[in-house]
């Protein structure tokens, strides 16, 4: 692109952007925490859904200080259902750290920033280019296909080396004297005219700069590295029943769902049978011996990287003292409170099979 067409593209972003951007709970705010936070929920959430949350969140801890001063479980509970639970864990632990390191605020250096946990380049460059107007272009999944359109990109936007002109394209392309507003139009108009399946060009204001756009082959990019197949994983778990309660642990602190609270229970080997397996897993994961197994329910859900088919289970306890092998605590709960806790959407997901069963199953 020459120097004229970049200024031409500045231009016609920036003044669509102003005209047409959507009016969001965010926007305007020049509170860097503020956008800080949209910014985390925003990166594998859909605006639609991230708005309540975002409102909710910032009631509950409205500053820096108060979300550091939370229990981690109440952060993970007013978390719950956006899943990504480490987005939730790092933002804690960051605002903890920039108590303890910054009296609360952010620094006034993006890299003193980037040091923080779950802080990588783009959350740095959207937050430091909205409130505080530096010059750093936010590269999200919305300006990867926006880009890679413009260019007719022939590399993986994935791969090394389109990554590579994926970042300097946005890096050349970056209006300095509004960086924060260039950043969002571009990744604004990723979400409402250069969509995935069915980009507008007809009617986009950068059609004329945009090699796709005007070829009419935008739906052949972005081109991507061949998926990797994602792998099904089957798991077991048990509602052990003991005097009106259930047993639920907590998982460890680091990983998938990490703090969250779930039955016990773990992957079914090859070979095995559900109900052998869920038994084997409460004595491994439990220590506790356990009497009327019975099927309550196959609950499916996917992650990004994997799905998983639960086979829940209820049971009694018949004997043992709990001593867990890899969960970092346990709690015998009455299965009316069970929705109070934080928990994963897949075990949420199976508290209606419980209700309905409830009564029977509290022997
Ligand atoms: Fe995207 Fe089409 Fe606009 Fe190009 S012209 S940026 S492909 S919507």
């Amino acid at each position: 692109m020459t120097p004229r067409e970049v200024s031409a593209l500045r231009r016609r972003l920036l003044a669509w952007y102003d005209r047409e951007h959507r009016r969001l709970p965010w926007r305007g705010a020049r509170n860097p925490y503020r956008i800080w936070v949209s910014e985390v929920m925003l990166q594998q959430t859909r605006v639609e859904t991230a708005i309540a949350y975002y409102r909710r969140f910032l009631e509950r801890f409205p500053t820096v200080a108060r979300l550091a001063a939370a229990q981690p479980e109440e952060v993970l509970k007013a978390w719950e259902g956006l899943g990504y639970y480490a987005r939730a864990r790092n933002l804690h632990r960051a605002a903890r750290a920039l108590v303890e390191r910054h009296g609360g605020r952010l620094p006034p250096e993006p890299e003193a920033f980037r040091t923080l946990p779950g802080v990588g380049d783009y959350t740095a460059a959207a937050v430091y280019s909205i409130a505080f107007g530096r010059p750093l272009a936010a590269v999200d999944g919305n300006v990867r296909r926006v880009l890679a359109r413009l260019l007719a990109l022939g590399l993986a936007v994935d791969s090394a080396a389109g990554g590579r002109r994926i970042r300097e394209t946005a890096e050349r392309l970056l209006d300095r004297d509004r960086p924060g507003d260039f950043n969002q139009a571009l990744m604004e108009l990723g979400a409402l005219v250069c969509t995935p399946r069915r980009p507008a060009c007809p009617g986009c204001p950068l059609r004329a700069l945009c090699r796709a756009g005007r070829s009419g082959t935008a739906a052949h990019y972005p081109r991507k590295a061949p998926a990797r197949p994602v792998p099904t994983v089957p798991v077991a778990v048990g509602v052990i029943f003991k005097d009106g309660r259930v047993l639920v642990t907590r998982r460890p602190e680091a990983g998938l769902l990490g703090g969250l609270w779930e039955f016990p229970g773990g992957k079914i080997e090859p070979g095995e049978a559900p109900l052998e397996a869920c038994r084997r897993e409460l004595a491994e994961e439990t220590g506790l011996a356990v009497e009327g197994l019975e099927p309550l329910g196959i609950v499916r859900h996917a992650y990004s990287h994997l799905r998983v088919v639960i086979h829940a289970f209820r049971c009694r306890f018949a004997a043992g003292r709990v001593r867990l092998r890899s969960a970092a605590a346990h709690r015998w709960v009455s299965p009316a409170r069970l929705g109070e806790l934080a928990l994963p959407q897949a075990t949420r997901r199976l508290l209606p099979l419980l209700g309905a069963k409830g009564k029977t199953g509290a022997r």
